[in-house]
């Protein structure tokens, strides 16, 4: 049995594939290379921000919700003001970030749970996090890993499924399957960098629909169909 998943790793001509512990490695060291300061590009100050503009950054680029979020703190600055506020206004100023009545409700439901269960403190453990509105476990590991350093899980979003899959670390396409894969295969001191490399690597070269191959320094260690080498 131990032969045979061996033999799989290894199976094109030698090559390590998947999960193996040492291709693992190599796909680190590739990304520490790459993106020695890959970090969360949400601009926040506190978790709370950044809850909310995780919250804001569904289905809308990073660069949107930078701009949206100024003036969205500036006129709510803690979880009490946005919690009590009045919807409409929230939804004119998040307006261009793309499904604002929805995304009012989450901000409006987490805040005010924070506000009455959690003492206006955004909580630190994957359990109580999850219970806030609008919080799935995509932005529960960007919170918990970001801003406090605490590593929960993988944060898969749209880069990290196709990544994940390009890389062949994980043979499944639904998110929670996918990162038990990745927990599985990344050890868990490198789940929060890791995750932020990922998504730099998505967004500065393998992209979805032409993965700049040529300049990738992860090319020896992929074997994917859209290679376009
Ligand atoms: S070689 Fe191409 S497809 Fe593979 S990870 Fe690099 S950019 Fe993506």
């Amino acid at each position: 049995m131990k032969k045979a998943k061996k033999n799989a790793a290894r199976s094109t001509k030698g090559k390590l594939r998947g999960t193996h512990p040492r291709r693992v490695r190599a796909l680190l060291a590739g990304l520490d290379k790459a993106y020695p300061a890959a970090t969360c590009e949400l601009n926040h100050k506190s978790a709370f921000q950044l809850l909310v503009a995780t919250i804001l950054s569904a289905q809308c680029t990073d660069v949107r919700v930078n701009m949206v979020t100024p003036v969205l703190f500036g006129k709510y600055p803690t979880p009490a003001d946005l919690a009590y506020a009045n919807p409409r206004d929230i939804e004119e100023i998040i307006r261009s970030t793309g499904f604002f009545r929805a995304k009012t409700k989450s901000i409006m439901g987490a805040c005010k749970k924070i506000v009455e269960e959690f003492g206006e403190q955004v909580p630190r453990t994957m359990e109580e996090i999850l219970t806030l509105p609008g919080v799935a476990r995509k932005t529960a590991n960007v919170v918990l890993g970001t801003a406090y350093g605490i590593a929960s899980g993988v944060v898969v979003d749209t880069h990290m499924l196709r990544l994940s899959a390009r890389l062949d670390l994980t043979k499944h396409d639904e998110p929670k399957k996918v990162e038990q894969d990745l927990m599985r295969a990344i050890p868990q001191e490198r789940w929060i960098q890791f995750s932020h490399q990922i998504i730099w690597h998505g967004r500065r070269v393998c992209a979805a629909r032409k993965p700049n191959c040529m300049k990738c320094n992860l090319e020896k260690l992929c074997y994917s169909k859209d290679k376009l080498i």
